[in-house]
């Protein structure tokens, strides 16, 4: 008897099901997709524990007949492609037929289906790849899937699955990138009957896109329009101001089927060079069209990957176009500014800290004016007024004002020679150069001030005068409840709102009001992809460190010598003040003999 055996259609599409369906989201992802390609308007996503007992995706679409339905749910089934050259020309989402039988092959599956144009529907029951029922049936217009108990046959799979809130928090992913895609249709998603996500059908794609990234101000949000040979690129780049800590921000569409490529993001990020801080990432929603055959999608079992045959090319078009987005963006808000100082406001050319409020400007300051040695009598009065103002017994003569000017002498002798790019603070210090990235030391400056709660401007509130509402992932919810005690003490007061949305009421005084979301947010994002289950310890300092790197003064900003000076004063006084805490050098340094070598005065 031979030993190699045709496997039996089941077996196949079981097979199958473990490279189309590794979780619920992927049956979701694939149910959605066909309901994209059925042409519907509507979609309805219900889940129960996170999709584990039921998955029901049901749609308002095209439809299938009684015939097409019963060959739908077998192996190679579909309506998209006939023959060989269709595959290099696919227009649709779907094309591999499997699908339907996979998640018929996992789960107890119920397909119930009628056409537009007919008087009643059709029902087909499947349990572990096995037919039990096929009838006709009265219907809505539309498909509607349902696939119960995922994995009831492969128990060796079910345990892999993870949390109902990890699982329920990757369908929602799921169906907010078609959300992004497909601006026009409206997608609800239900979760033990409760409504997670409800994007109504919208006009204008900028609506859906404003929704979904959390930005409010259409100002913010640079509209990308290019046309190459090679490629179409549309879409939106958020403002340099909006950022990300990894690459989450960064939603990719080719031929509206939503994709992952880091040689895409890569080039988003050519286009956005300059302009963000290293270790930052743009948040971006890039459409790209590419002639149907210049493009291979069956490169990657679950269709998350494509290959571009003129990939060069499309990736500068890409960059070229995100820049030429940003660029129009720049010139808009310069001219806004110009525009200003011709009334006259005195206001715009001043540094960032400047532009803030009176009122947190003054705090900002009073934490940053325990300056260097060389200080102004200026500064000296504006610290002992900031003295007077927060304790009774005000300091004077000069022993008091050693006590205000702290350290003074642990570094008498460093002068500031100036700031190179508007990003470095050169100084000299005896017989030393130093060069200080102004925003690592101020990171580094702002997350030890945090860290250690001390009672300044880095933990000073400021009330938001509308609580801005967020909502997360119901996995990060759990870990941004258990960090608000520690919010709270560093000026961060976040309020539960329902289950996983949440009421900012204050932030640390040296953040802006626009950061919230962002930084919200982010820290979300960083919470799953580290995992929420990791010690508290641990995501309270990445926290930490993400608030720190939001709040701190941007590379390419002009710093008044005060400021400057603050920023040395303030690094020095750090514990571990030569790295920020991303790790980066936040200075470095020459000696005068490395000087005198490279000048060769000396050997
Ligand atoms: P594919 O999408 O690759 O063709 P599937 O197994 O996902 O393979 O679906 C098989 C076929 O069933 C599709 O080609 C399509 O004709 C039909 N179909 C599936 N879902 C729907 C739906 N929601 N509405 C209408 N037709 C559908
Ligand atoms: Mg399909």
């Amino acid at each position: 008897m031979p030993k190699v055996k045709k496997l039996t259609e089941i077996l196949a599409n079981k097979i199958a099901a473990g490279e189309v369906v590794e979780r619920p989201a992927s049956a979701v992802k694939e149910l959605c997709e066909n309901s994209i390609d059925a042409k519907s308007g509507r979609i309805i996503v219900e889940i129960e524990n996170g999709g584990k007992n039921l998955i029901r995706v049901s749609d308002d679409g095209i439809g299938m007949s009684a015939e097409d339905a019963k060959l739908a749910v077998e192996r190679y089934a579909t309506s998209k492609i006939y023959n060989e050259d269709d595959l290099f020309f696919i227009k649709t989402l779907g094309f591999r037929g499997e699908a339907l039988p996979s998640i018929a092959s996992v789960s107890k599956f119920t397909l119930i289906t009628r056409e537009q144009d007919k008087p009643f529907g059709f029902k087909i029951s499947i349990e572990g790849g096995v037919i039990k029922d096929a009838c006709e049936t009265g219907a809505p217009i539309g498909t509607t899937i349902e696939a119960k108990d995922l994995f009831f046959n492969i128990p060796a799979r079910k345990k892999f699955l993870k949390t109902t809130d990890t699982e329920t928090g990757h369908i929602a992913d799921t169906i907010t990138s078609f959300a992004l895609g497909y601006y026009d249709k409206s997608f609800l998603f239900i979760h033990n009957k409760k409504e997670i996500k409800n994007f109504p059908s919208s006009t204008t794609q900028i609506e859906r896109v404003k929704d979904i990234l959390k930005i409010t101000n259409s100002e913010d949000l640079y509209q990308i329009k290019t046309d190459s040979p090679d490629a179409s690129v549309t879409g939106w780049a958020a403002s340099p101001d909006y950022y990300k800590t990894g690459s989450k921000g960064i939603y990719l569409f080719v031929n509206g089927r939503f994709i992952k490529n880091r040689k895409i993001n890569y080039a988003i990020f050519q286009g956005y060079r300059g302009r963000l801080m290293k270790g930052n990432f743009p948040i971006a929603v890039i459409f790209i069209k590419v002639p149907f055959q210049q493009v291979d999608v069956n490169v990657h079992p679950a269709k998350q990957e494509v290959k571009f045959l003129r990939e060069k090319q499309v990736m500068s078009a890409v960059s070229e176009a995100v820049n030429a987005a940003l660029k129009e963006g720049e010139k808009i808000l310069i001219s806004k500014y110009q525009n200003i100082n011709a009334n006259q406001n005195p206001t715009i050319d001043a540094p960032s800290f400047e532009k803030k409020t009176t009122q947190k400007y003054q705090r900002e300051k009073q934490s940053f004016l325990y300056s260097a040695n060389d200080y102004t009598s200026e500064d000296i009065d504006y610290v002992k007024r900031q003295n007077e103002l927060s304790e009774p017994r005000a300091y004077y003569g000069k022993t008091a004002q050693k006590n205000i000017i702290p350290n003074a002498e642990k570094h008498p002798d460093i002068k500031i020679i100036g700031q190179f790019l508007k990003t470095y603070i050169i100084c000299e210090k005896v017989d030393e150069i130093i060069l200080i990235d102004q925003h690592a030391a101020h990171e580094r400056i702002l997350f030890e001030k945090l860290k250690n709660k001390e009672k300044t401007s880095a933990t000073a509130s400021q009330r938001l005068l509308i609580p801005e509402i967020l909502e997360t992932g119901l996995a990060e919810a759990e870990t941004i409840k258990s960090l608000m005690p520690d919010m709270l003490k560093i000026g961060l007061e976040i309020e539960p709102f329902g289950k996983n949305t949440f009421a900012v009421k204050a932030i640390p005084a040296f953040l802006s009001e626009k950061q919230t979301a962002p930084i919200i947010l982010d820290i979300a994002e960083q919470l799953i992809e580290k995992g929420s289950g990791k010690q508290i310890e641990n995501v309270l300092d990445s926290t930490l460190i993400l608030i720190a790197c939001h709040g701190a003064i941007k590379a390419n900003k002009e710093l008044s010598e005060t400021e400057m000076k603050a920023i040395i004063f303030e690094l020095f006084k750090c514990e571990s003040p030569l790295k920020c805490p991303h790790g980066r050098p936040t200075l470095i340094k020459m000696t005068k003999k490395e000087v005198e070598k490279l000048f060769k005065r000396i050997n």
